[in-house]
């Protein structure tokens, strides 16, 4: 997969203790808007037609939530270079960016599509929503904005967004005693949608979280499990967002305004895309990322392979 991810910035009022976001810093409106320019200057350096052809993501954070009015009149011309140096001209790039969906979808999520549709571009947009059933949604007024939002997706822009959550030992423990089953959770609260299950990522908050990281043997049930109600393709879906994670590296920035960018020289602020050094391999050639047991350091990609 040839696309560039800018991740725009941290800023995200929701607190999850399984955030895996390592900067936690809530970035001010000047820093925002820097950041946007500096993207938007970056994405005209990139060969989009030959070498990133399947387009950009943008991430946060919760990039589609602001308090500021300049962020989102500057983030709407982001959107507006996006659409017409990487989506208008090629009709197999993406615009791939994932919400939490907790936030009024008027402040910038229905501005954004409202852009793409103007383009007749929404065809173009892999938009993601982030669930979970016990991390995420701190009240039920966040978990309906969220459910409200992904159906507004469909009612209003014809569009079937991605529902993604991680997989954890809570979700995998309450499938297998049958107190919660998330295809008929999906049936009754957001039938318009694709299920995406994810690996649990590192926490990067120094919580501990419990029920999070999922053993050995809980994965090779659940999937048995998924078998046997015949959601085969919810396991292929896990296997291409684990295989994906790896392959989405490529960010056009080294600089991000953060705390760790801060000694770049001025020539390395607006470069070419390039590979994140931060994936280690390990000696079956995955990431050291999929090593994400709780009770094993065997690879979770090898095995979804194997039982494949
Ligand atoms: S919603 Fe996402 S970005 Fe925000 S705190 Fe939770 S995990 Fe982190």
């Amino acid at each position: 997969m040839s696309m560039v991810q800018y991740g725009l910035w941290s800023n995200c009022t929701n607190s999850c203790d399984f955030c895996l976001l390592m900067d936690r810093e809530y970035k001010t409106v000047a820093k925002r808007l820097n950041m946007i320019a500096s993207v938007r200057e970056n994405i005209k350096t990139i060969d989009w037609k030959n070498q990133f052809s399947d387009g950009i993501s943008l991430l946060g954070g919760e990039i589609y939530y602001t308090e500021s009015e300049e962020v989102k009149k500057a983030f709407l011309e982001l959107i507006e270079d996006i659409i017409n140096i990487i989506i208008l001209p090629n009709k197999k790039a993406i615009y791939s960016t994932v919400t939490n969906g907790i936030y009024d979808s008027k402040i910038l999520l229905e501005p954004t599509l409202d852009l793409f549709k103007k383009y007749d571009l929404l065809d173009q947009v892999n938009l993601n929503f982030s669930w979970d059933l016990k991390y995420r949604f701190h009240t039920e007024e966040s978990l309906q904005s969220m459910i409200k939002n992904t159906n507004l997706v469909y009612d209003k822009y014809g569009m079937i967004p991605l529902v993604q959550t991680c997989l954890t030992q809570y979700l995998i423990d309450a499938h297998l005693n049958g107190t919660f089953n998330l295809f008929d959770y999906q049936k009754a609260n957001f039938p318009h949608t694709e299920l995406s299950l994810l690996y649990p990522h590192k926490i990067n908050t120094g919580k501990e979280v419990p029920d999070f990281f999922f053993t050995r043997e809980s994965l090779f049930r659940f999937i048995k499990y998924l078998k046997s109600i015949n959601q085969n393709e919810i396991v292929q879906r896990l296997i291409q967002s684990v295989t994906n994670s790896s392959q989405f590296k490529y960010t056009g920035l080294w600089n991000r305004d953060t705390l760790y960018y801060k000694n770049k020289t001025k020539k390395e602020l607006h470069q070419k895309p390039t590979l994140e050094n931060k994936q280690i391999l390990t000696e079956c050639g995955h990431s050291q990322l999929y090593r994400c047991y709780a009770d094993s350091d065997k690879c979770m990609l090898c095995d979804l392979l194997k039982v494949l």
